[in-house]
């Protein structure tokens, strides 16, 4: 191991960019310190599969390339995390779940793809909630992730988030300097938010959901998680961009969002959804949420008063919609194309769909498909489907309306901080309550970051969520640098893995 290891894994995407383009250390050094900080935590169970070699050929390439002075791409000699929901040409994929095990996709998802060719390299295949549905990551058929974070004198297991949580305990416990993660109603905000990393989910479209196994396709976007703001923006400028094997990519450039940062506010005005102030969100993350209008005014902008009346009704909406979706993405999974067959002795075909179905489908997964298939159902489609996608325009009405008299939109991330896994797995009304602030900007596809703000009593991080206009990812981010900047967040877990 270099002897320059524990200080390489310290550092982030930009730092690790400009270090290798500067020679300060080679790509390779980079890949061999992540690797073996990744194979030093299987405590955290963040990773279901690992990928060094796939991080050391990056690297090397991308040394390569620096020896001949060819330019290293904007990601360039960085190796990350990739959530186990995008499809990686010959390795595993399985969206952690047992109906997937053992399925070597033939292709690259676009995202991913996008990535390695900006140079980046690919530590191994992250776990996840089984096809992103839940918010502790204890719905993967893999195990649950283990929080690198505990609360302060306690040994009890916490959740890292979901469904993004192999990637949030990986940045966070510094054995990846990023990770991909992707949001359908908060997991790429609300994983972010517990772990007290950063996490961009950009409008809907701007990253191809080519490759990226679905779960509710009108709501699903990728997006980038890290450390810092700067580095998320970076690494989405790497992964976003118009793909035409993708129906509803964006046919739009991709800004360059990281020359584009500053955190002056000035003219800028943040709206403060007032029926966001829901019973039961947390006295801290009320406080939090005050902190953040002051940082917030102190970089320049104007505070005011929004408001986005059908809020209330949009995490109903969701749970109608999104599970929809899933009913149908996951008819796909039937035992005769991908992963899991179950045949049973003498059964004829559907019976192999029933067992293989029974089988390789968790309890939240099956749950899901319950409920989308009911609301599909001929007698129910009016009363539940089209209600809830009349409340999804309304709530996206809200939004239109409020950017009217502002520019971005403050709230807290999520309404608790984590919770200790297990807490809530006879209450999936709570858990999905954890959403409540996520879900509306996934409804009206808007660009919604989550940043650090600060640690609660119990040492836990606590988050704060911009959301911008759409298409405004610049915005957001500028919003979310102020932030940061004044935040000043430097509390990391201590490590006992
Ligand atoms: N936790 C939410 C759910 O279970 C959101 C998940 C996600 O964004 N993938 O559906």
């Amino acid at each position: 191991m270099p002897k320059t290891a524990n200080k390489l894994t310290n550092l982030g995407v930009k730092d690790i960019r400009d270090g290798v383009a500067g020679g300060d250390f080679t790509a390779r050094e980079v890949a061999e310190a992540f690797n073996a900080a990744v194979a030093e935590a299987a405590a955290l169970n963040a990773f279901i599969i690992t990928t060094p070699d796939h991080a050391l050929a990056a690297a090397d390439a991308v040394d390569a390339k620096r020896a001949k002075g060819e330019d290293l791409g904007k990601m360039g000699g960085v190796p990350i995390g990739m959530k186990d929901l995008f499809a990686t040409r010959g390795v595993q994929t399985t969206a952690a779940s047992h109906i997937l095990e053992g399925f070597t996709p033939q292709y690259e998802s676009t995202v991913s793809q996008n990535l390695w060719d900006a140079g980046a390299g690919m530590l191994g295949k992250l776990n996840l909630d089984q096809f992103a549905m839940g918010s502790s990551n204890e719905t993967s058929y893999f195990g649950n992730v283990n929080s690198p974070w505990r609360k302060e004198g306690s040994n009890a297991a916490m959740s890292p988030g979901g469904s993004s949580g192999g990637s949030s305990a990986a940045v966070a416990a510094r054995i990846a300097p990023a990770a991909t993660g992707t949001d359908t109603g908060g997991s790429i905000r609300q994983p972010a938010a517990f772990a007290g990393i950063t996490g961009i989910k950009p409008t809907y479209g701007r990253c191809s959901r080519w490759g990226v196994v679905a779960f509710a396709s009108s709501l699903d976007q990728a997006g980038p998680m890290a450390r810092t703001v700067e580095d998320c923006a970076i690494m989405l400028e790497a992964m976003a961009g118009f793909d035409p094997k993708d129906a509803t990519s964006l046919k739009m450039d991709v800004p360059a969002w990281e020359a584009g940062l500053s955190a002056d506010l000035k003219d800028k005005r943040i709206g403060i959804p007032r029926e966001y102030r829901m019973e039961g969100t947390d006295e801290e993350i009320l406080k939090s949420w005050e902190q953040g209008k002051e940082w917030l005014r102190d970089a320049g902008a104007e505070i005011v008063d929004v408001s986005l009346p059908h809020t209330k009704y949009a995490l109903p909406a969701y749970y109608i919609v999104a599970p929809a979706e899933a009913s149908s993405n996951l008819a796909r999974y039937d035992g005769v194309r991908y992963g899991l067959r179950d045949l049973p002795d003498g059964a004829g075909l559907q019976d192999m769909y029933a067992a293989t179905r029974a089988e390789g489908f968790g309890d939240e997964v099956k749950r899901r498909i319950l409920i989308g298939t009911y609301v599909l159902s001929a007698g129910f489609y009016d009363a539940y489907y089209n209600q809830a996608q009349k409340v999804r325009t309304l709530v996206s009405r809200d939004f239109a309306e409020a950017f009217g008299q502002c520019d971005a939109i403050l709230a807290p991330t999520t309404p608790t901080a984590s919770f200790p896994l297990g807490s809530l797995n006879d209450d999936p009304l709570t858990m999905y309550l954890n959403d409540v602030f996520a879900v509306p900007a996934s409804l009206a596809g808007l660009p919604a970051m989550s940043v650090p703000a600060t640690v609660n009593a119990d040492g836990l991080p606590l988050g704060l969520q911009i959301v911008g206009k759409p298409f405004d990812e610049q915005g957001v981010l500028n919003a979310g640098l102020a932030i940061q900047q004044r935040a000043n967040f430097t509390a990391k877990p201590e490590k006992w893995w």
